[in-house]
């Protein structure tokens, strides 16, 4: 009698031990594969598939004398005395060709806008000296379309087909852009640029020409005012004494560094001190886990923007809409006798709509 129970009590307490050994082991496991410090494993910068795709590249600057010398650094600030009065100073540095290159990097992929997008942004970029455009392109298929539109403006670029990854095409919140910026700092690490300046700008957003001069000469890290921002329709860092102390942003969510894309500056040779930085898959936190991964200190973030008064790029967006379909009913050897024949067409290679004889 005394035996079997003693056995009882043996067993339940070997059942006992077993199942909290079970436990440990679950939460060891969970531990391990969830944790969020961990984006190098959990976002490789080379996913197995990932492969980068040059479409098209120029290192030749076509633009003869666009270069800005003499405009006048007016601000916007309201004048207390008389207009005008401002001594005209260079804009941009004048170029002797050994000034940091700015290494643009710009997402974009294919809808009715992006044309339209990539011309207003190409003539902003028109302006700027020694910039080289990366412009990655949302496609598995090299854009002939978008290539002659780049290639117009005469500035250095390459052209890359960075697709996002099918399966996070399917999220409700897909992480916008991500394939193509990974896909150039692909490019910058395969061609050993390790002396410069990264500057990620979407093809969506306003640059005032200012901004390029204030991060050609990035340190490590710059960082300035994002305006069109969130609720409080700003991001920017708070500086006091000519040092950021933290961060003005209406959507903080844990994150360590809560800045917009549009408002940091990389040096390369900052970038090259961390070869395993990355962007994560991961919508809302792309920014704050690519600063993490390069190291970012507080203290290695120089403010830009008269130490962060001006806001020199503006988060715009544009309205998006459906591509419609155009029904005409004339056929097509009649329309190329009128000049809709051409236009027709040509809007339709850029995608703005489809044109049907019947539907
Ligand atoms: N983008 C992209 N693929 C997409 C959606 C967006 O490559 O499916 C690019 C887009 O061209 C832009 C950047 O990613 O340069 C950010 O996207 P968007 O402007 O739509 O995001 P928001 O600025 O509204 O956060
Ligand atoms: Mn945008």
């Amino acid at each position: 009698m005394f035996t079997s129970r003693a056995c009882i009590v043996l067993r339940q307490r070997k059942v006992f031990f077993l199942l909290v050994a079970f436990i440990f082991v679950l939460l060891f496991v969970f531990g391990s594969f969830s944790n969020p410090e961990d984006y190098e494993k959990e976002y490789p910068l080379q996913l197995e598939n990932e492969q980068l795709v040059i479409c098209y590249e120029s290192n030749t600057d076509y633009r003869k004398s666009l270069y800005a010398t003499n405009l006048p650094d007016i601000t916007d600030e309201p004048s207390t005395t008389q207009r005008n009065n401002h001594q005209p100073q260079a804009l941009q540095q004048p170029v002797n060709g050994t000034e940091p290159v700015i290494y643009f990097v710009t997402p974009t992929y294919p809808r009715r806008e992006q044309i339209a997008e990539i011309i207003r942004l190409g003539q902003t970029l028109m302006h700027v000296p020694r910039l080289h455009w990366i412009v990655a392109d949302d496609t598995t298929s090299c854009s002939d379309v978008l290539n002659r539109h780049i290639r117009k403006f005469g500035i250095p670029y390459t052209q890359l087909a960075s697709p996002m990854p099918e399966m996070y095409r399917a999220r409700k919140n897909a992480p916008r852009g991500v394939a193509n910026r990974r896909a150039a700092l692909n490019w910058i690490r395969r061609n050993q640029k390790k002396t410069g300046v990264l500057y990620f700008g979407d093809d969506d957003n306003t640059f005032d020409l200012k901004l390029f001069s204030e991060i050609r000469y990035t340190k490590k890290v710059s960082m300035f005012p994002v305006g069109l921002i969130g609720d409080y329709g700003i991001s920017s860092p708070i500086v006091r004494n000519g040092r950021v102390e933290g961060f003005f942003d209406s959507w903080p969510a844990k994150r360590k560094w809560p800045v917009d894309m549009a408002g940091f500056a990389v040096s390369l040779e900052y970038l090259a001190l961390s070869p395993n930085a990355t962007m994560p898959f991961k919508a809302g936190y792309e920014e704050d886990e690519f600063l993490k991964s390069i190291g970012l200190k507080l203290e290695d973030i120089e403010p830009k923007a008269r130490n962060c008064t001006e806001i020199l790029v503006w988060h715009t967006q544009t309205k998006s809409s459906k591509s419609p379909t155009v029904r005409i009913s004339m056929d097509r050897q009649k329309l190329d006798k009128l000049n809709l024949g051409a236009l027709l067409r040509r809007l339709e290679s850029m995608g703005v709509n489809h044109i049907s004889e019947s539907e």
